[in-house]
Parts: structure tokens; C-alpha cells; sequence
């Protein structure tokens, strides 16, 4: 017997396995209101051995053979497969850097710390690797007849930036809801450059997103937020990544920013295929990092998760985290509980001293990264983190889409702030006299041991 295998995946309620839809039907949420899951035939991806995919996967990696160089691709029979790889949206996502931060990691205490720096790619965040799934299974209907006017959603900002890039690129319509005023101004630009309908609206995350999900249930438009769980198939495949990386050695921890929370699931999720399939044999231990200012895991976390109450979000430097009200929040419970989770929270002075502190040591943060960064110092001061752990943070975006705050830290503007570590230039006369002294004085300063 060696037939071919016959991968499939199909969209599956939480909460009552019967309740099944093809992955082209348009469908986000199951009868009882919760999310859907996209589920995999396991029995079909364990005839090939654990060994066999690990070579396969290795053998795929940044090759141009269309579309498996991806970093997403590379794992299509885990992802999407039955997709034609004629319908994928790629831009060749994933396979970003992972690289060991010694010199921060030593200034913190852990040696071993490593960062993976989604932000690194098409869009310059994470999201791109969902949104290569969801655009292309979007084609595929397409192709297939169905009537799809546009792609919609409401986004923080990166979410609306990988949207507006991979439908362009497919030449579908897409719709984007932006909180006005609460983006940053590169996140803006990105959807209108690349010729969304872009919306700016009078409210925060959660207002543009009761807008979405009623033009996605009353106009047809299919909705790209991350409640669709196709987007979750292309980030879990960020864990596959880190453990190829790694040549499947599994770090002690892994530590992310969360706000809707499709992240943390997902990243979970690929550790749970692994798992299954004799990838791996251990589980690293997940932390999530959330704003104070919309940290409603954080709260839940503190009462063992029995109970999650929504919360009015509010402001943050971390604005694609600034989230009172996550869709994804009890697939995150789950997968904190099979990963021995802890949920950590960092106020804005906190978030942009770490990302001050650790651009310093040759990095460039956005502000969600610096939230994991201040979530793993108290981690490593509780003594949760050992110092000889291995230790990832997720890197969500980019730092150069988030250079507003950068700048307001560097010259002194963020609000209720006193920075510590303020490096603005220096404004001279172009005089070599006037220039030679400040600068002798300023490495002296700086360097002086
Ligand atoms: C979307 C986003 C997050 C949060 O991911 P969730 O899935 O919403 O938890 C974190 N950081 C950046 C930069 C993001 O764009």
C-alpha cells in the first residue's frame, strides 16, 4: 500500500467536532457563536514520517520552486492543502531571522536569549504570513465562481497593511477600518499605497470591528480578521520556522505580545502538530506580554482564567495591541493551559525603556516587542526565566513602522515619560573645532568604563 496521501482540511467548531464546513464555504463562526478551527486529517500527514517532513521542509526552504520557497508554503500540506498552487498569493513570507541578542541578553541576565524577527518581512510585521492563506484561499474561491465583492477589515494596523499588499497583488478589492489617529503614520501609508478603500473611523479596534463583521454579514464581503481562523494556519507555521532554526531543538521559552490573541493560538498550534506528528518531543513554556493599558488576559490570567471580562482599552504605545475585547481569547486560554502559560503586563514607561535599552544594543523594536521583552525581564526576576534557559522572544513588526515613538522618546515629547536613555542629535554650527570637542566629550561620556 503506498497511495498518495490526500491531505485535507476543513473548518471545524470548538466546542462540537460534528460541526463541520469545507474551507471554501464562507463561514467564520460555528452554531453556538464561537470561533471555528481549521482542522487537519492527521491520519494522512502520519504516513509520512517525522524525519521525512523535517528533510522535506529543509529541502523547500527559500528555493524558488513556486510556492514552496515560502516560509508558509514550504509547509502546504500542514497549512492549506488543497489549494492549487496556481491560486497561492505569495510574496515568498516567512524563513525571517533568528538571531542570539548577547549582548542585551547578557545586559538582562539571560544568556541564551534569542530574538525571531517577523518583522522582517513583505509588510514589515507577522501578518503577512496569515494573510498569504487567507488571500489565497480567497483566489481560489474566486476562480472557482463564487461572488466575492471584496476583502474586509478592521485592523490596528498591521493587519490592514499585509490586507492591502497581498489583494493587490491578486488584484482583489480590499476594504480596511482604521481607528482614526491610533496607527502609526507608515502603518497608514501602506494601505493607501497599495490602493485599499481605506476607512478612518471615529473610534478605536473594537468599533472598526463591530463595522467589519457587519459588512462581512450583511454585504458579503469576506472578512480577513484573524476570527477567520485561515489566517491562524499561516502564523502557526512561525513555531515550525523557529524549530527548524533551532534543528528541532525546543527552547524552555517562548515569550510574545498578544492583543486580539490570534498569535499566541497560533504559535501554539504549531507546536501541536509537531507534537503530534514526532517533530518534537517536548513543550517549550509560553509567556504573553500585554499592555497594562489592554491587558484583559493579564486580568483573567491573575483569576486562574475562570473568568475573561472585556475591557475598554486604553491608549498605548503598543497601539497594535491596544485591544479591550480579543476574538481569540479562549483559543488562547487553551493553548496557554497545554503550554504551562504565564501572562505577564508592561506599563508604557516599562515598554519604552525596553525598547530604548535593547535598541541599544544594536536592536530596533516596536513597541509590542518591547512589551515581551519588559513580559521576560519579570519573568527571569521571578525566577520563572532560569538564567541558563533558552529563551525566544517574537518579534512582531518592524521598528522602522513605529518610529513616531521612537522619536517623541528621543526628544523628550512622550507624555508623562522622563526617558532614561534620550539620544537626540546634536544641533551644531558645522565648525570642526566646535564639533571635535563635543564629540571627544561625548564618547567619553558614553564609553568611559
Ligand atoms: C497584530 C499584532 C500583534 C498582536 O497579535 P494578536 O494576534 O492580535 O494577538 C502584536 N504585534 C504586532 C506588531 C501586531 O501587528
Amino acid at each position: 500500500m503506498s497511495d498518495k496521501p490526500q491531505y485535507r482540511a476543513w473548518f471545524e467548531s470548538l466546542g462540537d467536532p460534528g460541526e463541520r464546513y469545507g474551507l471554501d464555504e464562507i463561514v467564520y463562526t460555528a452554531r453556538d457563536g464561537e470561533l471555528l478551527q481549521v482542522v487537519h486529517d492527521m491520519e494522512e500527514l502520519r504516513k509520512t514520517s517525522a524525519s521525512e517532513w523535517k528533510s522535506l521542509f529543509e529541502r523547500r526552504a527559500r528555493k524558488n520552486e513556486w510556492p514552496y520557497g515560502s516560509g508558509v508554503w514550504g509547509k502546504k500540506e500542514w497549512v492549506l492543502p488543497g489549494i492549487d498552487n496556481d491560486n497561492v498569493v505569495s510574496m515568498y513570507e516567512g524563513h525571517s531571522n533568528l538571531f542570539w541578542a548577547e549582548r542585551y541578553g547578557r545586559e538582562v541576565g539571560i544568556e541564551d536569549l534569542w530574538i525571531k524577527l517577523c518583522g522582517n518581512a513583505h509588510t514589515g510585521s507577522f501578518k503577512d504570513l496569515g494573510m498569504t492563506v487567507l488571500v489565497s484561499q480567497v483566489k481560489q474561491m474566486i476562480s472557482q465562481g463564487r461572488t466575492i465583492p471584496a476583502v474586509a477589515c478592521a485592523s490596528t494596523g498591521d493587519t490592514s497593511a499585509a490586507l492591502a499588499a497581498y489583494a493587490a497583488a491578486a488584484g482583489i478589492p480590499a476594504v480596511v477600518f482604521l481607528p482614526k489617529g491610533k496607527i502609526s503614520l507608515a502603518q497608514l501609508i501602506q494601505p493607501v499605497a497599495n490602493g485599499a478603500i481605506v476607512f478612518s473611523l471615529d473610534t478605536d479596534f473594537d468599533g472598526c470591528m463591530e463595522i467589519v463583521r457587519q459588512v462581512s454579514e450583511r454585504d458579503g464581503v469576506y472578512l480577513a480578521n484573524s476570527m477567520n481562523s485561515l489566517r491562524i494556519e499561516g502564523q502557526k507555521t512561525v513555531g515550525v520556522e523557529i524549530m527548524q532554526q533551532f534543528d528541532w531543538e525546543v527552547p524552555e521559552w517562548l515569550v510574545i505580545p498578544g492583543g486580539n490573541l490570534g498569535n499566541i493560538s497560533a504559535l501554539a498550534k504549531g507546536f501541536d502538530m509537531m507534537l503530534e506528528l514526532g517533530l518534537i518531543e517536548k513543550r517549550p513554556r509560553i509567556c504573553v506580554g500585554q499592555a497594562e493599558a489592554a491587558n484583559p488576559l493579564y486580568l483573567s490570567y491573575l483569576k486562574d482564567f475562570e473568568v475573561f471580562e472585556p475591557i475598554a482599552a486604553r491608549t498605548t504605545v503598543a497601539s497594535a495591541i491596544q485591544i479591550g475585547n480579543p476574538v481569540s481569547r479562549d483559543k488562547a486560554i487553551d493553548a496557554l493551559r497545554r503550554y504551562d502559560g504565564v501572562v505577564e503586563q508592561a506599563t508604557e514607561q516599562e515598554i519604552v525603556e525596553a525598547c530604548a535599552s535593547a535598541d541599544r544594543t544594536g536592536l530596533f523594536n516596536c513597541p509590542h516587542t518591547g512589551v515581551a521583552l519588559v513580559a521576560m525581564k519579570k519573568l527571569a526576576a521571578r525566577g520563572l526565566i532560569r538564567p541558563a534557559d533558552r529563551v525566544v522572544v517574537i518579534s512582531t513588526a518592524h521598528g522602522l513602522k513605529f518610529t513616531d515613538f521612537k522619536l517623541a522618546y528621543h526628544e523628550m515629547r512622550l507624555e508623562e515619560i522622563a526617558p532614561d536613555h534620550p539620544n537626540p542629535p546634536m544641533e551644531l554650527p558645522a565648525r570642526y573645532q566646535d564639533v571635535r570637542d563635543r564629540m571627544l566629550r561625548e564618547i567619553d561620556l558614553r564609553f568611559r568604563r
